[in-house]
């Protein structure tokens, strides 16, 4: 059986070998933890942010979408926390000289455990069949019982220290834990200590007037920045929402998974606007809101899960992540955050400039509370591409990989293939690229045997093939092909676009959130 790491593996070279994710300056030897996104990547890219952006503004009348600089006034990061707060507990290995996130590290310890309780409750299932009630399980094994109570006790600690910014205690539980480096398998640390994530840049020609800026390491800022302007010119009333998707960096300790964690990458952040003493709600208002549009996708509702925060950042009353089952096993995906008057009121303390909204309901001037969702666009891909990549036995033993994207965000949703590259065949097959193009994202394909084209377009997650033949030509009818059930049916051409239509909208998508 493959195991998690075979499987992430797999991942990461379908990805270069079908033009999805590149290491950045590869003729370079690449550049950690920066990736290119090729004529795949970036169209699958893409097509996250349209379902994103729609979902969020276009269907929302009361979110709209902006697009701030990445350079923003220096002191925005005084104001935010991040200059001061913005660290992440940092330890050496002596012995290979290896730096790690101390957090991760106990974190990681605790996914062990996990995967330990995953066993027990796979190997009872076999044993017990029908009969097993996993929740009950769950709660009675003495075993699982066990390293829950563990992992619950670890954690807790960890958030803790962490609050209080004891990091010695942080050091003292990766010692407890026997906690030893993965490269070097020795137990030699080096004390904990907090670094800050954030790159610097200098603005300016000459020495003396060059100022210290900061590459942004979130979008949010840039919302917050502008919630009056948007406010007044978009007459938003609150409860509105700002979105916006763009480049956010961070200088990050250690990045080794590929796109999960990456020192350039894209957020797609919404800042909603609330009453003050409405957060709760709009919080699970969110939280359920955006829970639906993931599942909208298809990939598995078992994939998701929620992890309610024990350590809150310092502009939190709530916050909780929406993790997702990545080949290396649940991760932070989203965060959804109940933010407060932290930023807004921080704001106006640093700027000196009202941050106010008049409520004509309340008849009173406050300053905005706000609910944040908050989701890494790279991460977005990973979950998907990574969910999607697929190794089948098919029933005559051979075996073929397909990645089985979601259609909506597939980055070549038709391909059209004539069966041979003569007899008029390529002449209907662009005649029929051409008039699909319009609508969906097509792609044509002379080049070899058709069997291996559609393992190419299995490869790639093209949703359909079409297949002009000769019949084609007599009677105006294709063959289409379904990438997942790899079915086979005659349509006539003039019925191709209301089958796709129904197929590929994202209306139809939508529609289940
Ligand atoms: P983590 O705990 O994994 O470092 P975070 O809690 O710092 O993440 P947030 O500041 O809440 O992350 O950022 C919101 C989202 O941005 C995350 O849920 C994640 O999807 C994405 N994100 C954060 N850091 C990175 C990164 N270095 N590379 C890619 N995506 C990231």
């Amino acid at each position: 059986m493959a195991t998690q790491n075979d499987l992430f593996k797999k991942v990461i070279s379908h990805a270069k070998e079908y033009g999805f994710v590149f290491p950045s300056s590869e003729i370079y030897d690449g550049l950690s933890a920066v990736y290119d996104y090729g004529q795949n990547g970036a169209a699958l890219k893409n097509n996250i942010k349209n379902y994103w952006w729609r979902a969020m503004v276009q269907l929302h009348d009361n979110i709209v979408g902006i697009d701030a600089a990445i350079f923003m006034h220096p002191t925005t990061w005084k104001a935010s926390g991040h200059v001061d707060a913005f660290n992440d507990p940092l330890i050496d290995n002596k012995d290979s000289k290896k730096r790690y996130r101390a957090d991760v590290l106990v974190e990681d310890y605790c996914g062990k455990l996990e995967v330990k309780i995953e066993k027990e409750v796979t190997k009872a299932a076999r044993r017990f069949g029908e009969a097993f009630d996993k929740e009950q399980f769950l709660a009675t094994n003495p075993r699982v019982v066990g390293y829950q109570e563990k992992i619950d006790g670890i954690l807790k600690r960890l958030g803790q220290s962490l609050e209080k910014e004891d990091l010695a205690d942080v050091k003292n539980l990766i010692e407890e834990l026997e906690i030893a480096c993965p490269e070097s398998g020795s137990r030699n640390w080096t004390d904990v200590k907090q670094f800050n994530l954030m790159f610097g840049t200098k603005l300016g020609a000459s020495a003396d007037s060059a100022m210290d800026l900061y590459l942004r390491p979130e979008t949010a800022q840039g919302i917050f920045v502008n919630f009056l302007n948007v406010q007044k010119t978009g007459r938003m009333k609150v409860p509105f929402g700002i979105a916006q998707i763009g480049k956010a960096f961070r200088n990050e300790i250690v990045a080794r998974q590929f796109i999960f964690r990456m020192r350039e990458f894209e957020q797609m952040e919404m800042q909603f606007f609330i009453p003050p003493g409405t957060q709760k709600e709009w919080y699970e208002k969110w939280k359920d809101t955006r829970l639906n549009w993931h599942k909208s996708l298809g990939l598995g509702e078992e994939n998701y899960r929620f992890h309610d925060h024990e350590k809150l950042a310092h502009y939190a009353d709530a916050a909780s992540d929406i993790e997702f089952k990545f080949p290396f096993g649940f991760k932070e995906l989203e965060g959804i955050h109940s933010r407060t008057d932290f930023d807004l009121g921080s704001h106006e303390e640093f700027s000196g400039k009202k941050l106010q909204y008049f409520d004509p309901e309340r008849n009173e001037n406050y300053v905005p509370y706000v609910v944040e969702t908050s989701i890494g666009l790279d991460r977005m891909f990973l979950a998907v591409f990574s969910k999607s990549l697929q190794e089948e036995t098919l029933e005559d033993g051979s075996s073929r990989t397909v990645l089985k994207l979601p259609a909506v965000l597939a980055p070549t949703q038709v391909a059209i293939l004539p069966l041979v590259k003569k007899d008029g065949l390529p002449d209907l097959a662009r005649k029929i690229q051409n008039d699909l193009k319009w609508n969906y994202a097509v792609n044509y394909d002379e080049k070899d045997a058709v069997g291996r084209r559609y393992r190419r377009q299995d490869a790639l997650g093209t949703p359909y093939c079409i297949t002009v033949d000769h019949q084609s030509l007599e009677d105006q009818t294709v063959t289409l092909r379904d990438r997942d059930s790899m079915q086979q049916e005659r349509i006539a051409v003039d019925q191709l676009d209301r089958f796709l239509d129904e197929k590929l909208n994202p209306k139809y998508w939508l529609q289940k959130i």
